[in-house]
């Protein structure tokens, strides 16, 4: 199986679900990265040190300080946005409030703050071409963002997460194209219908994949990413999704 070889490895929403798969994962690998950043909202406990609410500028700045500090002049090589809210809202029931807090968390997150240290770690010695071990962006996606899959809107009236994706979607695809000459590769990756607490909320029903299946795709898709498929939308088996 081929690993994602990157020195330094940030995941937003590592508390659970996926975003704690990814690190677990990543950590028992053969080639583990040597800084392995797990963030989530609420850190406990004397090692839970790196606290990233991705609506909150200042947590996500502090993390920013902190990652710096640890990192010293090498950068961060792989950033994994993977904190995500849903939202159930039929077109009769949908709250514009709603819609902004869900697009404040899946759009905006931690879109600006990380990018001098992706910089640096792109400027490292020896790194050439697009890779997850030289530097990346990768947004934790879904198909319900598609606008050409446009899949069940009737059976998944989730107006807000779907909205939210489309425009996370959007966002992936300029930073490509903007981040490309700076050596950073973005990509965005739909991680399959997961068992995690998103995935069996009771209106969808029964999530068929595993947790551990999935984010295994995943890190071999992230492994695989290279100047061609920098801003492309991939699933967790590497097959290419509509935007
Ligand atoms: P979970 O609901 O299990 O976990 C969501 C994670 O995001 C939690 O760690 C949660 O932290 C965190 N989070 C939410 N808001 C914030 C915030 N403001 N700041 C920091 N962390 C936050 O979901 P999954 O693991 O299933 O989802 C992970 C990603 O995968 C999401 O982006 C989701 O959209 C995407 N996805 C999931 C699918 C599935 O079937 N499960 C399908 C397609 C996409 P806390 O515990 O503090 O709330």
């Amino acid at each position: 199986m081929m690993a994602v070889l990157a020195r330094s490895v940030l995941v937003t929403g590592s508390n659970r679900g996926i975003g704690l798969e990814l690190v677990r994962q990543l950590a028992a690998s053969p080639w583990p990265p040597h800084h392995i950043f797990a963030t989530c909202r609420h850190p406990e406990g004397p090692r839970g040190k790196v606290s990233v609410d991705t609506v909150n500028v200042p947590s996500i700045q502090g993390a920013v300080r902190a990652v710096d500090s640890h990192l010293k002049d090498q950068g961060l090589n792989l950033l994994i946005n993977n904190a995500g809210v849903s939202s159930h809202a039929t077109l009769h029931s949908l709250d514009s409030q709603e819609m902004l807090s869900v697009f404040a968390t899946n759009v905006v997150g931690t879109l600006q703050e990380f990018l001098p240290l992706l910089e640096k770690a792109a400027k490292g010695a020896g790194k050439e071409g697009l890779s997850c071990s030289r530097a990346a962006v990768i947004n934790v996606s879904t198909k319900l963002g598609s606008i050409g899959l446009c899949l069940g809107v009737l059976q998944a009236p989730m107006y807000p997460y779907r909205a939210s994706k489309a425009a996370q979607n959007m966002v992936t695809r300029c930073l490509a194209v903007e981040l490309q000459e700076k050596g950073i590769l973005c990509a965005a990756i739909h991680p399959g219908w997961v068992k995690t607490d998103m995935g069996t909320e009771e209106v969808l029903g029964c999530a068929p994949l595993m947790v551990e299946h999935s984010v295994r795709g995943i890190l071999t898709v992230l492994a695989s990413l290279s100047q061609d498929t920098s801003g492309t939308f991939l699933d967790w088996e590497g097959n290419s999704l509509p935007w």
